[in-house]
């Protein structure tokens, strides 16, 4: 079995994160690759088309603290007024398991997680620009978000931005299509890293 991978993916909320991740991830099955999504753990609102359990477990901030204590995530993080943390449990089975998981959290949490798996691989989707990203943020709002909430993830998106350089690659999301095939090239090729696929040596030779 080859040795699962941990690959995070973060941008500002409107660069196009989770549109490339559904359509990267439906081309990535299609070649024969085994993924999973990791489901974060939040405080946060639920919106009318999210589903509890599929895009969030949602929780309250009293159940997050306590699983929080008790050492559930591998990393967790405060944007705005709510928790989002990422269980343990997600990234140990995908490991184990062999499988590859996409992690979508923040650049918080992406310094949390590559300081406890060094070997993560991670992205970043970049807005073509700031102005395009203000437009997609303003055109997508949810019912649970008031003006705040959109002035935050604007100046957050600007400090995110700023850090894009911490990533191992870097996505600029003009074109859709352009944007999957870059997210498809950089899993194919990192899953085809010889450390994470020891075991096809010992496979050829005993045939
Ligand atoms: P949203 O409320 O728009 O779904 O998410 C807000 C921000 O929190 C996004 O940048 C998203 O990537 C990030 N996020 C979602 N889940 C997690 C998580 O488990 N941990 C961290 N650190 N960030 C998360």
């Amino acid at each position: 079995m080859n040795s699962g991978m941990v690959v995070i993916l973060s941008g500002p909320s409107g660069a196009g994160k989770g549109t490339i991740l559904e359509l990267g991830i439906e081309l990535l099955k299609k070649v024969g690759l085994d993924t999973a999504l990791s489901v974060s753990t939040t405080t946060r609102t639920q919106a009318l088309t999210e589903i509890d359990g599929i895009h969030y477990n949602f929780t309250t901030a009293e159940k997050f603290r306590e699983l929080l204590r008790a050492g559930h995530f591998a990393e967790y993080n405060i944007y705005g007024a709510d928790y989002y943390g990422t269980p343990r449990s997600n990234i140990k089975s995908a490991v184990e398991s062999g499988r590859i998981l996409f992690v979508e959290i923040d650049l918080n949490g992406m310094r949390q997680i590559k300081s406890l798996y060094p070997e993560a691989v991670t992205i970043f989707v970049m807005p073509p620009s700031m102005h395009l990203l203000r437009e997609r943020i303003m055109s997508r709002k949810r019912d649970s978000d008031t003006p705040e909430k959109i002035k935050y993830r604007i100046s957050r998106a600007a400090e995110e931005i700023k850090c894009a350089d911490e990533y191992d690659y870097i996505i600029v999301n003009d074109t859709l299509s352009d944007a999957v095939d870059d997210f498809v090239s950089i899993i194919k090729a990192e899953s085809r890293k010889s450390i994470r696929i020891k075991n096809i040596i010992k496979e050829v030779l005993s045939v």
